[in-house]
């Protein structure tokens, strides 16, 4: 009797193993599936309904869209209007070409991507217009040919004072930017308090620091 509860037990044990093992393949090869697909089709078609403001929407369906590297204006803010307008005729009942890099959504779980519209690239028109900045994170790569056309619209914004670029501000003495961060701050923020001698960057004018491609920060607002 015992001898054939022992061996009952052990076969048991033997099949909860292997389910484990058969439940941890099946969750390898639906990730290795999920990443060829993607590898497969870079660029999805949607249709987008309407707009939220200047860098998102809502496409047929009910899926989001951000769009990858800039930042526009929020509800309240200066020109937040202007740059909902200006989205809303280049995109809304359009077919919208999505160009993803790395991830396909973001942490809100909407989708993240670079939006073609007529083969018009729509981030790069916002920023031309002065109407969002260009916002990067750690892992951007800067030598994309996106990031670079990107750059380039906002320095020709710059330049002419349009839009964000052409806003009245009273000027800090000088901005700054920690080491490895894409953000620019004002010198009273938090988030540069007590920064070590070669950890920071300092820039003479806010114009400065955005010709580079870094954006202001959200809490000190510079
Ligand atoms: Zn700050």
């Amino acid at each position: 009797m015992a001898v054939s509860s022992k061996r009952r037990t052990k076969k048991r044990r033997l099949l909860i193993w292997s389910l484990v093992l058969l439940l941890a393949l099946l969750i390898v090869a639906f990730r290795l599936v999920e990443e060829i697909g993607q590898e497969r089709e870079p660029t999805d078609r949607f249709i987008v309904a309407r707009v939220q403001d200047g860098d998102s929407m809502e496409l047929q369906g009910g899926d989001r869209l951000r769009l990858r590297a800039i930042d526009t204006p929020e509800k309240g803010q200066p020109l937040f209007d202007e740059a909902t307008r200006l989205l809303d005729s280049l995109a809304v009942g359009k077919i919208a070409d999505i160009r993803f890099v790395n991830q396909r959504r973001d942490k809100y779980g909407r989708l993240l991507g670079y939006l073609y519209i007529d083969s018009l690239f729509i981030n790069k028109i916002i920023l031309e217009n002065g109407l969002g900045y260009l916002y990067l994170f750690r892992d951007t790569r800067l030598d994309s040919p996106e990031i670079r056309e990107l750059l380039d619209a906002q320095r020709n914004a710059i330049k002419r004072g349009v839009g964000l670029h052409g806003l009245k501000r009273a000027p800090e003495d000088y901005y700054i930017v920690k080491q490895g961060s894409f953000r620019f701050h004002r010198p009273g923020c938090r988030a540069v308090r007590d920064l070590k001698p070669g950890t920071f960057q300092i820039f003479e004018t806010r114009e400065e620091a955005l010709y580079e491609g870094f954006s202001p920060c959200r809490n000190c607002k510079p």
